[in-house]
C-alpha cells in the first residue's frame, strides 16, 4: 500500500511539472493581475474540492503567488477573469464538472502523464 501511494505521488509530481510547463506557455504572466513574478499554476476551482478538475488545464492557469494565495479567501477576481475570458457557459461547465467525483488509479495517472508528456514535447518542437 505504501509503495503504491509513493508511486502515485511520484506520478502526480511529474504530472504537475508538465501542467506547469503547458500553463506558463499559455500565459507567461499572472492572468489576474499581470505580474510576472513568482508564477504558479493556480486552480480556479480548488483541487481539494474537485477531484475531476485536479489535473484539468481548463481549470488551471498562470497566477502569481500573491493572487494564488488571495484566491483561497477571495475567489471573485480569478472567477471574474475566467468568466470575462471564456464566458459564463464555460464557467458553468467547470462548476458542473467539479461536482463529479473521480478516483485516479495508478494506471489513470500513468496515462495522463503520457498524454501531457506528448503535449509538452509537441510544444518543444514548435519552439
Ligand atoms: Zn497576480
Amino acid at each position: 500500500m505504501k509503495v503504491k501511494n509513493s508511486n502515485k505521488r511520484r506520478l502526480e509530481k511529474k504530472i504537475f511539472e508538465r501542467i506547469r510547463i503547458l500553463c506558463f506557455n499559455r500565459h507567461n504572466k499572472c492572468v489576474v493581475c499581470g505580474s510576472d513574478k513568482i508564477l504558479q499554476a493556480g486552480h480556479l476551482i480548488p483541487s481539494k474540492s474537485s477531484t475531476t478538475l485536479r489535473y484539468d488545464l481548463r481549470n488551471i492557469f498562470t497566477q502569481c503567488r500573491n493572487c494564488n494565495l488571495i484566491h483561497r479567501y477571495n475567489q471573485a477576481p480569478y472567477f471574474l477573469w475566467y468568466i470575462k475570458t471564456f464566458g459564463i457557459q464555460a464557467f458553468e461547465n467547470l462548476v458542473y464538472l467539479s461536482k463529479i467525483k473521480k478516483k485516479y488509479s495508478t494506471k489513470d495517472l500513468e496515462k495522463l502523464l503520457q498524454e501531457l508528456t506528448i503535449e509538452v514535447n509537441n510544444l518543444k518542437m514548435k519552439l
